[in-house]
């Protein structure tokens, strides 16, 4: 099992993630966006901290259901309702333990996704943050059903993270301010995706 300090090990390592590659997060908005999820993502992820540290929820459900609201207050434009969403939606999934199975926290992970798509409406192919999570979660569930530890299940879903984030670049935007440019939109990465990416990253790096 995993033990509520790994999670909340967990978004410390996404907390640092995020103030770590701030600027490059920015200039990925800046090509296709409007230069500000860097931004975005190091004010929510520093607000969620100081929160979590000032008041030690004592439950699985109780630190997600923090980390959704204060991503939903302190960050505007799309990925603060996203990310918000996401986090609101593990929290209810896990629930009151103190303590997380994998299968849990991959159905947990699913539940957190299924909000981003409940919020924001976003398919496969549509160069979203989703295109990063979704096939990472695709991974997590093959490498648990083959009995994979969760260190290894964890770091094989940060590896497909990765790889649906670099196979955004070429695509052409269908959701977010990006649409707006259209073909334009075509030849980057998205921003949401390379966030993303990160976030799978660290916690695989905090199951390990
Ligand atoms: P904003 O676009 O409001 O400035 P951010 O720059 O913080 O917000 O976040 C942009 C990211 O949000 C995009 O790169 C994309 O991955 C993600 N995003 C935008 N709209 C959607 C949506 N409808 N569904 C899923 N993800 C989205
Ligand atoms: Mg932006
Ligand atoms: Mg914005």
């Amino acid at each position: 099992t995993i033990p509520l300090t790994a999670l909340v090990d967990w978004l410390h390592r996404f907390h640092d993630a995020a103030v770590e590659n701030r600027d490059w997060l920015t200039e990925l908005d800046s090509a296709i966006g409007d230069a500000d999820h860097g931004a975005n993502m190091a004010r929510g992820m520093t607000a969620v901290v100081e929160k979590i540290d000032q008041t030690t929820p004592a439950t699985a459900g109780d630190l997600f259901k923090t980390v959704g609201m204060t991503l939903v207050s302190t960050v505007g434009g799309a990925s603060g309702p996203l990310y918000g969403t996401f986090f609101l939606r593990l929290g209810t999934a896990l629930g009151p333990v103190t303590e997380v199975e994998p299968a849990a926290l991959a159905a947990g992970l699913r539940a957190g996704l299924d909000g981003i798509v409940a919020r924001g409406k976003a398919e496969a192919g549509d160069k979203t943050l989703f295109d990063a999570v979704s096939p990472a979660l695709a991974a997590l569930d093959a490498a648990l059903a083959e009995g994979a530890d969760p260190a290894a299940a964890t770091a094989r879903a940060a590896v497909a993270a990765a790889a649906g984030r670099d196979a955004t670049i070429p695509l052409v935007a269908h959701k977010g301010r990006a649409s707006y440019l259209g073909e334009r939109s075509a030849g980057h990465m998205d921003p949401g995706s390379a966030s993303a990416t990160l976030l799978l990253e660290t916690l695989a790096a905090a199951v390990a």
